[in-house]
């Protein structure tokens, strides 16, 4: 934080802990990239996207006679592309950019037709057509003041360190984001739109000399120049959820489409993605025939809705808290010199990697969350719907010979989610702890988990391979964790064998001072401390967890898998 001339303080903003996840910083990446490395990897996988099409109307309509595929309905949407030139309205352009700018123009001639599909998914942004053509409310509330975001060169005399908030002594703040390749992101406040401003017609007028005189006046006394512009934009803070992200299991709402809110704590496009990743494997399932009941599984897709809200809520008080920031700043640049240190300590109360990082979002119950009949879901992490924790694991030495002591048995160590490969397919943990690893109990172990995992990979199957770099069909991967690995345990006949599995395929994996374990909720003193299963949801989510390994455990997650997935078998 700048104020005055001066750096005045540091807070600790993305940082978590190694524990926690792999990723425990902060990425500030260009969405231009961001995009680039999503077309790359739908490129490889063989989608073509094709641009130049316009949405202009969908709607839920009946099966016709001839459409005997059992479906009873269908989506009919209509699109349209310009036969000349494309649908981008002339003011459009690389460098004073709309943020969601129509594609409207008259006296265009277009080429129409007409699509019909099961399902569409409407990534259309804020200002979403499909959402507008359904009538689905967009509730919340819209702030009345400008924000100007500017991409460019610069020359400045204040030195960004991070995200870097400047006020100047006229109470200005701007905020600096560093970028790649020497460029910098300035978001800047430009004061209340008045009653009868346009928002359009503001960023119409907009230019770089308005955008340079603000951040001049934010950065007061340093200095601040413009040396080139990439992208400057004028927006107005929106702060709203769609009523429904799903229309009658045919249409969903992803992203922008369905939620948005001001760009504090970068949740927007994070949250549009984990939509996408909530609702696709679900897609998957249906369009395989995997599920018992369609609707079911498509309806649970509306658990994103209390994610929206919380990201929604996150971006708000985030918001409020950078404008608190700056009247922080004022008083610690008056008082830096004299409780500086005591000012440091209060700024830790301000990190907000808990909230922006998303390492917490739960799900509440459903028919994929669903806690265990008889046993309580405890009120803890390990919590049925949360997302999978992560965590470091090892894989233990396939070789007998030379193994002295506990440390020579295990390899190189490795993360607990990088044994969550394949795309849509559920990950069974089975967390054997070291109470089920004499030669007898680890031997029937094995047997119960190959057992099932094997019967259920013939009940329910994927009929063509996916497109994820793995030729199995397999809808399940299952994995064992162990929590000690002395001589008489490495070295034990079963165990041995276990470790020379693949991964997916019930391989064992040491997890040292069984911190995995607790943190699923696998601990001595709890009641637990017998080990137990965790199934994962394709997207990493617990969908289910039980106590024990005992037969009872393994029929009642075959019980809970039966009750969403349908059997091909039958
Ligand atoms: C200034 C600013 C800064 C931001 N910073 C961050 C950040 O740091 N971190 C973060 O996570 N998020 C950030 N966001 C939010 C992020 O940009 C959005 O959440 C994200 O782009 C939403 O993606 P989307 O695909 O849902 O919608 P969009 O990116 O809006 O894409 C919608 C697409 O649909 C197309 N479209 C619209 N209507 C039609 C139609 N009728 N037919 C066909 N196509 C149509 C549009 O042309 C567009 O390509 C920021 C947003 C803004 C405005």
């Amino acid at each position: 934080m700048h104020a005055g001339g001066r750096r005045v303080g540091t807070l600790p903003v993305m940082g978590t802990s190694t524990e926690d996840t792999e990723f425990n910083y902060g990425l500030l990446l260009e969405q231009e990239k961001t995009s680039q490395l999503l077309f790359e990897l739908l490129k490889e996988l063989g989608v073509n996207v094709e641009y130049g099409w316009e949405l202009v109307d969908t709607k839920v309509v009946e099966a016709r006679a001839d459409e005997n595929d059992g479906e009873e309905t269908y989506v009919e949407t209509v699109i349209r592309r310009a036969l000349l030139g494309d649908n981008t309205a002339p003011e459009d352009n690389m460098l004073i950019g709309g943020v969601d700018m129509y594609a409207e123009q008259e006296n265009k001639e277009y080429e129409t037709q007409t699509v019909r599909s099961k399902y569409l998914v409407a990534c259309d942004g804020g200002r979403s057509t499909v959402r507008h053509k359904l009538d689905i409310g967009f509730s919340g509330r819209t702030l009345e003041h400008k924000t100007l975001m500017w991409d460019g060169i610069c020359e400045t005399n204040i030195v960004p360190n991070g995200i870097t908030a400047v006020t100047g002594t006229n109470n200005k703040t701007m905020i600096i984001l560093p970028l790649t390749n020497g460029l910098t992101r300035i978001s800047v406040e430009a004061g209340p739109l008045s009653p009868t401003e346009d928002i359009s017609q503001t960023l119409r007028e907009l230019t770089v000399e308005r955008f340079e005189a603000l951040a001049q006046e934010a950065a007061h006394p340093s200095t601040f120049k413009v040396l080139s512009t990439t992208w400057l934009t004028c927006f107005k803070i929106n702060e709203r959820r769609a009523d429904q992200f799903v229309y009658k299991n045919r249409i969903f709402l992803a992203g922008d489409a369905a939620h948005i809110h001001s760009p504090a704590g970068g949740q927007g496009l994070n949250t549009g993605l984990q939509d996408a990743h909530n609702l696709a494997w679900k897609l998957a399932f249906v369009l395989n025939g995997l599920v018992k009941n369609e609707g079911e599984v498509l309806e649970t897709y509306r658990e994103r809705e209390a994610m929206a809200d919380r990201a929604i809520d996150v971006s708000s008080k985030l918001l409020q808290r950078n404008r608190d920031n700056r009247l922080i700043a004022r008083m610690a640049m008056k008082v830096l010199f004299t409780v500086g240190p005591l000012i440091a300590k209060c700024f830790k109360s301000f990190s907000f990697a808990p909230d922006v990082s998303m390492l917490k979002v739960r799900y509440h119950e459903n028919v994929l969350n669903r806690p265990h009949d008889s046993q309580p879901v405890p009120a803890a992490d390990y919590q049925v719907g949360v997302r999978a924790q992560d965590g470091v694991i090892s894989p233990i030495a396939t070789t007998t010979s030379s193994i002295t002591d506990e440390k020579s048995s295990v390899l190189t160590s490795m993360r607990l989610h990088d044994l969550f490969i394949g795309l849509a397919r559920f990950h069974i943990l089975i967390f054997a702890s070291d109470t089920h690893l004499s030669s007898a109990t680890a031997l029937t172990l094995a047997h119960n988990a190959t057992n099932f995992v094997n019967q259920w990979r013939a009940k329910y199957t994927y009929t063509s391979t996916l497109q994820d770099g793995y030729t199995d069909k397999d809808l399940f991967k299952f994995h064992f964790l162990i929590t000690s690995t002395s001589a008489s345990i490495s070295t034990e006949k079963t165990i041995q064998s276990l470790s020379q599995r693949q991964i997916g395929e019930g391989k064992v994996f040491l997890d040292d001072g069984s911190m995995i374990h607790k943190k699923y909720g696998f601990e001595a003193g709890r009641g637990s401390e017998e080990g137990g299963i965790v199934v994962l949801r394709p997207d990493s989510h617990i969908g289910y967890r039980v106590n024990g390994l005992q037969d009872q455990a393994w029929k009642d997650v075959d019980q809970f898998l039966s009750s969403i997935l349908a059997s091909q078998l039958e």
